[in-house]
């Protein structure tokens, strides 16, 4: 169907439960919409991105011969994929389908003012309406995917990643810039929740990858280069003892770079005394014999252990979040000190054994007589270190009574930060990092492994704080999304990006420099020289279209007609007639 023939709009608004419904008027906002210009049918239903919804649409189309669709739904984040396969398989192009957030932009954040709510929806589904009367038809386009992937990072989230991808077919680049592979968990001696140990988890692992005929490592190696777009990236490796570099041509990439312990200056005596260590740090200092301390050799026969040391502080920037694996971790631990020491003491804020079998070991360590006392979230315990002797204090939550105790060592279950360097990777990746500093995935519920630089996926602690199992699950969530990507040879590419007019462009570079993400570069074999847009590397923004001062740059599926029509639509409800808002 041709873009030229008269609109003729079909418009859905959904309830979607109670979520709009609630507190829009959706069959007035229905009828509303059924009186505006091009509009030849115009409905409500329960929930369009239902089957039975998705089904209405097409029927409609069919039905009403309809080229525009409008629905009017939840954010274009959750829905609009859905709704665009639905409109394709209705026979017409993709983009010329609207959405309009009725839920997150008017019921949820207008909830206790109904009226305005469903003004405010009509408001904007008559200003989709005009814009999709001047849609129109776009290309789909895709670009070829080269069948190797990057994984960045050879902890166990790295090293799952790379056997996932090469176990499927595909080469694989491994980069860790340590001497070694297995990152953090090859220092602990037992691991939860299955008791193994880390070294000898992190051995078979490396047997298999060094043997692998599809896995290429580089240790000792850091990314020192990331250019191109989804499918087709150079990626520059350079060897640290020996400074040389090597360039690869690479189709995905995986970024598990992993996390550092937090060192914990500043909290309960932690730079007074060598008797007071992180996890982590009592974990290097385990042997198969008896436990000394590190100030004067003593064994040592009573422990504390504190939770939560860095984590989950309110108002500490960067320190908010959960570390995830500490409480588990500390359960463990002290059920194994328990067997040879004569008192272990955990003091905590919460316990969170949330994983598979964690609760268990939790259990098993009460059992073993491990004491347990929860302090005041704001009222932390008070440690201190006089002639080699530890003495805590504390309030404990359930009696109310104030408690002391001198263990031999205090042991600080320190939080998980992200790893050195992570600002480097963000910025080599063009990848945007959360408030606590990970790195942020596309979409915290919907997308948890891709991020925003398409064909580049975070796995493991890389992307937030947690234990080894869950870690390894997003590498095999990871692994897939880059196979998917290769098994296919090759990938779609949006058709929404910015296009330059070359009569109009003076090579000013005003573009290049804007863009935030590389895509916009001079081309010079032209006479005379014009920016040109590398469109898979295009993000559609429109950053570049706002900056030209020439008004060469046009964003396609966003142009300036497009948007003003929405505009007029809004400040001038009156004037709209059938062509537009005259
Ligand atoms: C004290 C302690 C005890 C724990 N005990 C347990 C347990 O018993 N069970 C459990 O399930 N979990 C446990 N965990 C959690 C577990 O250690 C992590 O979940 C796991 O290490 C995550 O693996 P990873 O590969 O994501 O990160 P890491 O182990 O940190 O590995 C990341 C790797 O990436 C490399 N790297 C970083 N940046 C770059 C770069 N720019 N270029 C190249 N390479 C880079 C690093 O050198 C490292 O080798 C514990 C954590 C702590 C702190």
């Amino acid at each position: 169907m041709s873009d030229d023939a008269e609109p003729r709009i079909g418009v859905f608004v959904c309830h979607c439960g109670h979520n709009i419904a609630g507190t829009v008027d959706v069959v007035s906002v229905a009828e509303m919409a059924q009186d505006l210009p091009y509009v030849v049918y115009s409905t409500d239903d329960m929930f369009m991105c239902a089957d039975s919804g998705q089904q209405l649409i097409k029927d409609k189309v069919a039905e009403h011969n309809l080229n525009r669709v409008v629905v009017a739904s939840c954010s274009p984040r959750m829905h609009e994929p859905t709704f665009r396969r639905v409109v394709e398989e209705a026979g017409l192009n993709r983009y010329l389908f609207e959405q309009v957030n009725l839920r997150e932009h008017v019921s949820w954040c207008h909830m206790r003012e109904p009226e305005a709510a469903t003004e405010k929806a009509k408001d904007l589904v008559r200003m989709s309406v005009a814009r999709a009367a001047k849609l129109e038809s776009l290309p789909i386009k895709s670009v070829s995917v080269t069948p190797r992937t990057l994984v960045v990072g050879g902890g166990v989230t790295g090293m799952h990643t790379a056997l996932d991808i090469a176990d499927r077919g595909f080469d694989v680049v491994l980069v860790e810039r340590e001497p070694d592979l297995g990152g953090h968990v090859k220092k602990w001696h037992s691991l939860y929740p299955t008791g193994r140990s880390g070294e000898e988890i992190v051995d078979e692992l490396s047997e298999r990858i060094l043997k692998h005929k599809r896995i290429k490592v580089y240790t000792n190696s850091e990314v020192v280069g990331f250019d191109g777009y989804i499918g087709n990236f150079e990626v520059t490796i350079k060897n640290k003892d020996t400074n040389k570099e090597e360039k690869l041509d690479i189709g995905t990439a995986v970024i598990a770079t992993g996390f550092k312990s937090f060192k914990p200056e500043g909290y309960y005596g932690y730079d007074w005394s060598p008797d007071i260590v992180t996890l982590a740090e009592l974990e290097e200092m385990k042997t198969d014999g008896d436990l000394k301390r590190p100030s004067d050799g003593r064994p040592v026969k009573k422990i504390a252990m504190i939770g939560c040391v860095g984590s989950r502080e309110p108002d500490t920037k960067g320190h908010e979040h959960c570390s995830r694996y500490c409480c588990t971790a500390v359960a463990n631990t002290a059920s194994q000190l328990r067997d040879e020491l004569d008192e272990v003491v955990i003091l905590y804020q919460d316990i969170r054994t949330y994983g598979k079998n964690h609760e268990e070991i939790h259990r098993q360590s009460r059992g073993k007589h491990v004491i347990y006392s929860k302090f005041p979230t704001d009222e932390k315990p008070v440690v201190h270190y006089k002639d080699g002797q530890i003495t805590i204090t504390w309030t404990d939550v359930l009696s109310g009574d104030r408690l002391e105790f001198f263990p031999d060592m205090v042991v600080l279950a320190s939080a998980m930060l992200p790893a050195e360097g992570t600002q480097e990777v963000a910025k080599l990746f063009s990848l945007t990092r959360s408030p606590d500093g990970f790195f942020n995935p596309e979409h915290i519920k919907l997308a948890p492994l891709t991020t925003h630089t398409a064909g580049v996926m975070i796995a493991g602690t890389a992307q937030a704080a947690k234990g080894a199992s869950e870690s390894i699950v997003d590498a095999s969530g990871a692994a897939a999304k880059a196979v998917a990507l290769m098994a296919r040879g090759e990938v779609e590419i949006e058709s929404t990006v910015s296009h330059v007019i070359e009569d109009l462009c003076s090579s000013c570079h005003t573009c290049v420099s804007a863009c935030p993400y590389g895509a916009i570069a001079i081309d010079q074999t032209k006479e005379p020289a014009v920016a040109k847009v590398t469109e898979a590397k295009c993000h559609g923004c429109g950053t570049c279209a706002a900056a030209c001062p020439s008004g060469a740059i046009i964003m396609r599926h966003s142009t300036d007609e497009q948007i003003l029509t929405m505009v007029e639509a809004y400040l001038c409800p009156e004037q709209l007639v059938e062509g537009g808002a005259k």
